[in-house]
């Protein structure tokens, strides 16, 4: 008789797994994937894949993208900004430490940056969860405009529409 390693092979599953008005989970295989149609331009260097939008929280997470040194312009935060580094090298002008392969970030709400991707042999690729709006800034700090869950909706729609991709692959991301 052999032992099957995965012991837990004859657990049931749970039979009724949606209460009635839970929607369905998000799966998405190879989520940082190197298809760069799945990339949306946010600037002019960096490039964002959505993989979870909820527009009623103004939330949206992402696999944020730049291939080559990029920038992200500067902008502030009224909510929070968790961020984890699959590879590559980022950071903020406005910090002195330097995110690479595995690293964490959290950013408390109330805080402003420049987001910059540095030279590496590996695309800067992290996972972000972001609250919105980002408030743009200009150079004195003022309020410059805004970028907001229907802006990204927006941008991304575009973009797949372009691509060949179909803008409605943006709405299966909803929750
Ligand atoms: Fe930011």
């Amino acid at each position: 008789m052999t032992t099957n390693p995965e012991f837990w092979r004859d657990i049931p599953a749970i039979a009724d797994v949606f209460k009635p008005d839970a929607k369905p989970e998000v799966y998405t295989a190879n989520a940082a994937t190197d298809d760069m149609r799945y990339y949306v331009p946010l600037s002019e260097t960096v490039f964002t894949r959505p993989l979870w939008i909820s527009p009623s929280a103004n939330k949206w997470a992402d696999v944020l993208r730049a291939d080559k040194p990029g920038l992200v312009n500067r902008h502030y935060h009224p909510h929070e900004v968790f961020a984890y580094t699959i590879s590559g090298k980022w950071g903020y002008l406005e910090h002195d430490w330097i995110a690479t392969a595995g690293d964490f970030v959290y950013e408390t709400p109330g805080e402003g940056h420049t987001l910059v991707s540095y030279e590496h042999p590996e695309p800067m690729r992290a996972f972000f969860i972001v609250t919105g709006p980002l408030i743009w800034l200009d150079e004195q700090g003022g309020a410059a405009g805004y970028f907001d869950v229907h802006d990204y909706i927006k941008l991304c729609r575009d973009h797949y529409e372009k691509v060949g991709i179909g803008a409605g692959y943006v709405d299966t991301l909803f929750r």
